[in-house]
């Protein structure tokens, strides 16, 4: 035949090597050379990577191989197929290949390809298509994905007789022949019937059980730069062979759809890159949503954390700022109570020129009368009357003094504030005992109480309240002074205002220049030579802590100054 070439060159797909192989497929060889019209026929033997390449160099005319690396290598590299071999004589080469999962008779608990969750399975190589791929198919099918771990292939490698070693030492539960390789083995004699049984079997009329659907037989395909002549007379050659060999056994080429339809579904080559694909489409569609998603996700995060952080920093500084409160309200309070302290040792100290006078008065009284029972006694004039009435003299003033000493010991008395419910005409009357107390025989003092006819009780410090009034009965007593209108009254007035008691001091001194009273209540402003300048600030300290004012008004009805403040009734 004029044009052909001296070579025709032959890739052949060879599992165990390419010792096996050449014994395999010599035959072919033999009578290629015996009916195509050309010098050379030579058979090569390569694995899936290295028959791959050849193809890709040119270095092969023809293609020989399993369905599923046709497909593969027709996608990459453009080959055509121009026969399918048929593996059993009469077998159609549309469903020339498929598999049979098989498991040793005896385990009953496995009977369908379902059975085979949580099991392992022996397999040849990953690649494999009858050895492996067809069977991932079916069991995907089945809604057991070995990807997902749902069960656990374990690939024995070439030849497919080690599969049942793997079984036989019980490192598999089950494994995968090609079909018709139980059979052909059981017919040799090579293995005993009965021994393996067959999973989900199909195809009971059929030569040989299987566990899948068939697909169809190798293919013999045409490199793409192969001339048609040559194509077709190979063609012709190969359609003439029958034999019992199957190397020799060559159809029509088969639609090998059903091949590319199951390896896309299992997302192997050529459709390997569905995997990527996916996830990279879906990256490009919708990386716009996601980057905001992220972005959104990562500010939401720096969010939560920047509030975490600005409240934990508040919460401390809170802390901090609660515990100096109550530091300062602490020393405050301290400082306080050792103000009041020092302004009732101030009115005393004021007051004790007429105090020493006072407690001068029992004190010589009692002398007087003790040295005259001596002389009465030393002249021996002594009667029971006299010693009677000096007796009676002597302990009457020695009580005057102690109640003075009393007064002014409870007044000066550092204590704790305490509050209570009290009469407040009581509590008028004893500041004004103390304080008349203290000025007896001192310049002429005339103090005048209005008090209402009912009773009222106030809620207050005692002492507190003795103090103000103390104060602003000294301060009145000052200022007659100053005015030189001693003897003058003081009065004292008590009111009801709503559910408080309003106590007013009035006095007839000279009043207050507008200069003074804007820093009446500072502490230590005072106008007089020996003052302190500290009782009225404390005064108002005191009203205000009882929730009530101090005011100071100039009285319009004459002469004077009139201090008024309120306090918190008692509850009835
Ligand atoms: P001190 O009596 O030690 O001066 P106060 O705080 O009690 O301290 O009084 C402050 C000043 O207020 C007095 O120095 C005085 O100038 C003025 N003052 C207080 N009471 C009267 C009053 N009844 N009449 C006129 N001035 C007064």
């Amino acid at each position: 035949m004029a044009g052909l070439a001296a070579e025709v060159r032959i890739g052949i797909l060879a599992w165990f090597g390419e010792e096996t192989a050449r014994k395999q497929w010599q035959p072919l060889g033999t009578t290629l050379q015996r009916l195509l019209p050309v010098e050379k026929v030579s058979l090569r033997y390569f694995d899936m990577v290295g028959l791959e390449a050849a193809v890709a160099a040119g270095e092969l005319d023809f293609v020989v191989t399993n369905p599923g690396h046709y497909v593969v290598l027709e996608a990459h590299h453009g080959i055509t197929r121009i026969a399918t071999q048929t593996l059993e004589p009469g077998q159609d080469s549309e469903h020339a290949v498929g598999s049979a999962v098989i498991v040793p008779t005896e385990r009953h608990d496995l009977q369908i390809l379902e059975d085979l969750r949580g099991k392992r399975i022996a397999a040849t190589v990953p690649d494999g298509f009858s050895g492996w791929q067809v069977v991932w198919a079916e069991l995907k099918r089945r809604g057991l994905d070995p990807e997902l771990r749902d069960l656990m292939p374990v690939f024995s490698g070439f030849p497919m007789s080690q599969i049942f070693d793997l079984m036989e030492r019980g490192e598999a539960d089950a494994g995968i022949l090609r079909v018709c390789l139980l059979e052909h083995l059981i017919r040799q004699g090579r293995l005993p019937a009965g021994r393996y049984r067959v999973l989900s079997p199909q195809g009971a009329s059929a030569p040989c059980l299987r566990s899948t659907p068939t697909y169809p037989g190798w293919a013999f395909a045409a490199a793409s730069h192969t001339p048609d002549a040559l194509a077709r007379a190979t063609l012709v050659a190969l359609l003439s062979l029958d034999s019992r060999d199957s190397v020799l056994r060559w159809g029509v080429p088969a639609d090998y759809h059903p091949v590319h339809a199951m390896l896309r579904e299992l997302q192997v080559a050529p459709y390997e890159f569905l995997r990527e694909h996916r996830l990279e489409v879906q990256i490009r569609r919708y990386w716009p949503v996601a980057a905001v998603f992220v972005a959104l996700l990562a500010f939401w995060f720096a969010y939560t954390l920047r509030v975490e952080a600005i409240v934990q920093r508040r919460t401390r500084e809170l802390s901090a700022a609660m515990a100096a409160r109550d530091a300062l309200e602490e020393s405050v309070q301290a400082h306080r109570q050792q103000m009041d302290h020092l302004s009732r040792l101030s009115i005393l100290g004021q007051l004790s020129g007429t105090l020493a006078h006072e407690l001068n008065q029992p004190l010589a009284t009692i002398g007087n009368y003790a040295r005259s029972l001596t002389r009465r006694l030393q002249a021996g004039k002594l009667s029971d009357a006299a010693v009677a009435q000096a007796a009676e003299e002597i302990a009457s003033q020695s009580e005057r003094a102690a109640g003075i000493l009393d007064g002014i010991r409870n007044f000066a008395r550092k204590r704790v504030r305490r509050r209570e419910d009290c009469d407040i005409a009581l509590l008028v009357d004893e500041a004004v005992a103390l304080f008349l107390g203290m000025m007896t025989r001192g310049p002429e003092v005339n103090i005048v109480q209005h008090l209402p006819p009912e009773r009222r009780s106030v809620h207050v410090d005692r002492l507190q309240i003795q103090q103000i009034l103390l104060n602003l009965l000294k301060n009145a007593f000052d200022a007659h002074r100053l005015a030189e209108r001693v003897g003058q009254p003081i009065d004292i007035e008590l009111d009801t205002e709503g559910d408080r008691i309003r106590v007013a001091v009035r006095d007839r001194g000279p009043g207050l220049a507008a200069e003074i009273q804007e820093h009446l209540f500072e502490p230590f402003f005072t106008t007089k030579p020996d003052g302190m300048g500290l009782g009225l600030s404390i005064c108002k300290g005191i009203v205000e802590a009882h929730a009530g004012q101090l005011e100071a008004t100039n009285c319009t009805d004459g002469p004077g100054l009139r201090f008024s403040f309120t306090l918190p009734s008692a509850s009835p």
